[in-house]
């Protein structure tokens, strides 16, 4: 490998690098965040003192940053076939990473944010020693095919790979179809700059159980299953024994991850997964392969939050703000929970299609002052799903004493937060991200029982460079899906 370090990666990049990736607005992302680099990092360099642990704990993070740099860069090589070499910087990494955790400096990082740095070195390592050993296409015993972004171009082509053996544990899955998130189209583009070539995205994955381990007890061979956005948790932390995979610090994705095995992960848009049963979900008889997969990351970040903070009074009024691949959910559960569910957008063209196509009460054009004025102090909810930065003091102002506003979406810089409103009227503002296994089989079971499904658009595999093409500029109602068991076939 060859090491072209970047120094102006660093500091900026460790601090910046989390609120400055590009996010979508109004059309809906599943709320994944650029995990490796914000997790590891939440202390930005500049709040810490600088006494002398405080600048190891500094040099580390610097270093991580000028690590993980180096990954992404050697993708994009001509030479990267060169035989990849260690990494001289993992060693003081770890030596660097071992002093901040020590106890007396447990006030300078937080155990979770240890924890989380120790994941980010052990993945690399895991990383590193896999591409110097094993080519993708004989890692594993199983030839596996797939589509992959080979580099930061993002344009997804065919590629061979390879599966794990199913362990005594798994459930391998043959996928039918797979929902296209945002969330692949910034991965697949290095948006969040820690995307590891080539990426198999997709973790929306709907298809057929063809092999169960023999400790496996939730599924039988022949089982309609589904598969998110995480694939893998540490299974004993305060988080996991909630439930709440979802939150766990080791938690792998479905794809651009290290796996439970210690490999790499690789998603959806290809012909088989093999994943722990502990994260894969019975897909409800009544619920369609096809329009039922976005549920899986689009369904469950807006589910969770409802209930979680108490969004389903029936009756009620629920604001959603952004009308995209979120928020056309979120007015689908929002309504079958025996809400008033008004759309927030910008855009009065979505009117019709809001109220008609649905099945919205109302519609409130948030450009227009006369109308947000009749709205103040409305709504009981408001799920915002708007990626964009904007004002959040006219939303808190729809709402009613003890109103609650819960954000999903991951602007590019923080939001101000408007305190007069939420002290003089009681109100909240929370945040969520996707949900666990039990409340993501929870939720599946919900729709089904109520015909919820996302509004999709099917594509055939090789339509899949388009679709993002669209994507990008949100022209998409409301997800495309990839209809992968009828159209992947190696070349
Ligand atoms: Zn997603
Ligand atoms: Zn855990």
């Amino acid at each position: 490998m060859i090491i072209t370090t970047n120094i102006t990666m660093s500091f900026s990049f460790w601090s910046t690098n989390y609120v400055t990736t590009v996010l979508d607005s109004d059309t809906g992302n599943c709320g994944l965040k650029p995990k490796v680099l914000s997790e590891t990092g939440a202390p930005a360099p500049e709040e810490l003192k600088t006494s002398p642990e405080d600048q190891k704990i500094d040099a580390a993070k610097s270093l991580i940053n000028l690590f993980l740099q180096d990954k992404v860069d050697k993708t994009t090589k001509d030479d990267e076939k060169t035989a990849p070499e260690k990494l001289p910087v993992t060693e003081d990494l770890k030596t660097a990473l071992t002093e901040a955790k020590s106890p007396a400096d447990d006030q300078k990082i937080r155990k979770e944010d240890a924890v989380r740095v120790q994941k980010v070195i052990d993945d690399l390592t895991v990383m590193e020693t896999e591409t110097d050993a094993k080519p993708e296409e004989t890692e594993h015993p199983n030839k596996a095919f797939g589509w992959a972004a080979k580099d930061k171009s993002g344009v997804l082509s065919p590629f061979h790979f390879s599966r794990r053996d199913n362990g005594d544990n798994d459930v391998t899955v043959k996928i039918l179809y797979c929902g296209v998130c945002h969330t692949d189209l910034h991965t697949i583009k290095n948006d969040w700059g820690f995307s590891y070539y080539p990426v198999v995205p997709g973790h929306e994955i709907v298809g057929i159980a063809t092999k169960v381990g023999k400790n496996v007890t939730k599924f039988r061979e022949g089982d309609r299953v589904g598969v998110g956005v995480i694939t893998g948790s540490c299974q004993s932390c305060e988080s996991c024994n909630q439930d709440l995979e979802n939150y766990c610090p080791q938690m792998s994705f479905t794809y651009n991850s290290i796996g439970s095995d210690g490999t790499k992960t690789y998603g959806g848009y290809s012909e088989s997964i093999v994943v722990d049963q502990r994260f894969v979900l019975q897909f409800p008889e009544g619920l369609p392969s096809d329009s039922g997969a976005p549920l899986l990351c689009a369904g469950i970040t807006v589910y969770s939050p409802m209930k979680y903070y108490g969004m389903t009074e029936p009756g009620k009024h629920l604001g959603v703000a952004g009308l995209g691949g979120l928020g056309h959910v979120a007015v689908k559960i929002g309504k079958a929970f025996g809400l008033k569910v008004t759309v927030i957008s910008s855009s009065p063209s979505k009117e019709d299609e809001a109220i008609n196509r649905l099945g919205a009460d109302s519609f409130l054009v948030s450009s227009d002052p006369q109308k947000m004025k009749a709205a103040i102090g409305t709504m009981d909810y408001i799920i915002d799903t708007v990626s964009a930065v904007h004002a959040l003091f006219p939303l808190l102002g729809l709402l009613k004493v003890n109103g609650k506003l819960v954000t999903l979406g991951l602007p590019e810089k923080p939001l101000e937060l408007p305190i007069f409103p939420l002290v003089l009227g009681r109100k909240m503002v929370g945040g969520s991200d996707i949900g666990g296994m039990k409340e993501t089989q929870e939720m599946l079971e919900f729709c089904a029982k109520h015909n919820i499904t996302a509004d999709i658009e099917l594509i055939k595999m090789d339509e899949i460079n388009t679709a993002m093409e669209r994507l990008a500029k949100s022209d998409v109602r409301y997800r495309f899906v990839i209809d992968v068991a009828n159209s992947l076939s190696p070349p």
